[in-house]
């Protein structure tokens, strides 16, 4: 992950800190500020950081907002408002994604939970970033703005689904193997003639299948073997 700093101007909830730190770990970051907290360290922010406790511990105190990111290249400040006057404006998923180009130590920054950030904080960034949101009340708690941006961030670098099972992927050979398996067995039980266009048709079949594995393939030819050999399925089960 790109090390991105998470800001946190002014915290009125130790709660939301704690909350703020286990979405960051959650999303692989761990660069955690914060800029004149109300109260901290505190049990609330230990309590709702669960397993981040580590990232809050490692958590630093400032009392300047430019102290918490004068050594970044950029700032991103998130607001649930527009503003008549401010820097460029982007949308969430659009900073996270420059955010993650840029490569470098970038800070995105995040208001008080009444009050947002005041215009000084704002203009010491140099974007301002919003979640789109419904616009009757567009205020998402800071922990869970938190969360949308460190997602984000996270979908940029690694969009791969961490559950699904890594497999092997079926090679053309393999794909000839079944080919040709499909015809034998059809020709075999005189369900084709060895004149038929069948044969284009499960090439069409089977190209319609994005990343069909080498097990699942093995499967199909397993299943064609046991047809072919005359035996019941129920005499030996396939395990
Ligand atoms: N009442 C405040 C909102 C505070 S929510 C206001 O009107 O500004 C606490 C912080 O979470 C905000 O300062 C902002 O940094 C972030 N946040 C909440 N909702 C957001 C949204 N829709 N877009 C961007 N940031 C948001």
């Amino acid at each position: 992950m790109p090390p991105i700093r998470i800001v946190l101007c002014r915290p009125s909830h130790p709660g939301n800190i704690g909350a703020a730190a286990r979405a960051m770990k959650a999303m692989g970051l761990a660069d955690l500020r914060l800029v004149q907290p109300e109260r901290f360290p505190a049990p609330e922010a230990q309590w709702m950081a669960t397993s981040a406790v580590d990232v809050l511990e490692r958590a630093t105190v400032h009392e300047t907002l430019h102290d918490a990111i004068h050594d970044c290249v950029a700032a991103f400040a998130l607001s649930a408002r527009s503003r008549e006057w401010s820097p460029q404006v982007l949308d969430v998923r659009s900073a996270a994604a420059q955010a993650v180009e840029m490569n470098d130590r970038v800070a995105f920054v995040f208001g008080n939970e009444a009050a947002g950030l005041t215009n000084e904080e704002m203009f010491a960034c140099q974007y301002l970033v919003h979640i789109p949101a419904n616009p009757e009340f567009s205020s998402l708690n800071l922990a869970q703005a938190v969360q949308v941006v460190a997602y984000e961030v996270r979908m940029c670098v690694d969009p791969a689904m961490p559950f699904s099972r890594v497999e092997k992927r079926a090679t053309v050979e393999d794909l000839e193997g079944l080919y040709a398996h499909l015809e034998e067995a059809a020709v075999a039980t005189g369900f084709m003639t060895p004149q038929s266009r069948l044969r284009e048709r499960w090439r069409r079949l089977f190209s319609r299948v994005p990343a069909l594995a080498r097990e699942e393939v093995n499967i199909l030819r397993g299943l064609l073997k046991a047809l072919m050999s005359g035996r019941h399925p129920r005499d030996e089960p396939r395990e």
